[in-house]
């Protein structure tokens, strides 16, 4: 069970590699194998040597395809040559900013499912409508369109990261994200195709809200971003969640 996700984003180069593997070894005390951490991809292998133990390594993307045509792009089987098994799949950032659609999600989840390979598939809602009162109608929508309308059985991770909480400082109440929880697990509750491995929350998680968040039996773990670029308090993050 995976309980702490670190996202690099666009961070890190070979130093900064060295330096947080350095820090978080020395600071984490708990099971390795319930810990992620995504950086750019193509320091996967470096941090593969430097991680020492069964820590688990995660791309932030995959393709799905295997056409060659495809300039830039980094392919699941890649990944797999590289010892990676897990990917995040459908960040926001992706979504928004490379124009990332629920056709595209699809795929690589379908892709995904073919393969011996983990994903945290990722949803959330805007400000707009958080705002308006339609969250839970965002996320009804997200998960219809792309895992109700799969065409395989899938088991795999879902974060719940409002998009407005995504570097922002804020985030939602501690009840706020437990009935999204529930909610989302009552929706894929009626999904035949669908196995939820956990539910993660993503939004602004740091060293002063994680343990919190840890005690809510609907917070399965978290998928953290600014917070995770110090390789210390990452590790007390991922020790909040630390069941062993
Ligand atoms: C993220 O990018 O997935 C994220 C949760 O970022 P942050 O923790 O910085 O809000």
């Amino acid at each position: 069970m995976i309980n702490a996700v670190a996202n690099w984003k666009l961070n890190g180069s070979a130093s900064f590699c060295h330096d947080w593997f350095d820090e978080f070894n020395a600071s984490f005390h708990g099971d390795p194998s319930a810990v992620a951490i995504a950086p750019p991809a193509i320091y996967i292998p470096l941090c593969n040597e430097l991680k020492k133990n069964n820590l688990n390594i995660c791309a932030q993307n995959l393709d799905y395809s295997t056409e060659a045509a495809r300039t830039g792009e980094i392919s699941l089987e890649m990944l797999k040559d590289m010892d990676c098994s897990m990917s995040i799949i459908g960040h926001s950032e992706r979504r928004n900013i490379f124009g990332e659609t629920s056709e595209i999600i699809r795929n690589k989840l379908e892709k995904v499912a073919s393969h011996t390979f983990t994903s945290i598939y990722c949803i959330g809602e805007s400000l707009a409508e958080y705002d308006s009162g339609k969250s839970l109608e965002a996320i009804k929508n997200q998960l219809d369109n792309e895992l109700l309308a799969l065409n395989r059985n899938i088991k795999l991770y879902i974060a719940y990261e409002p998009i407005w909480a995504i570097g922002s400082g804020k985030l939602p109440s501690t009840q706020e994200i437990e009935s999204m929880h529930g909610f989302i697990n009552d929706t894929i509750s009626l999904y035949e195709n669908i196995n939820v491995l956990g539910i993660l929350y993503g939004g602004s998680v740091s060293v002063g809200n994680s343990q919190e968040l840890s005690e809510s039996e609907l917070i399965d773990g978290v998928l953290v971003g600014g917070a995770s670029l110090n390789g210390k308090s990452f590790a007390k993050i991922a020790s909040s969640f630390d069941k062993v």
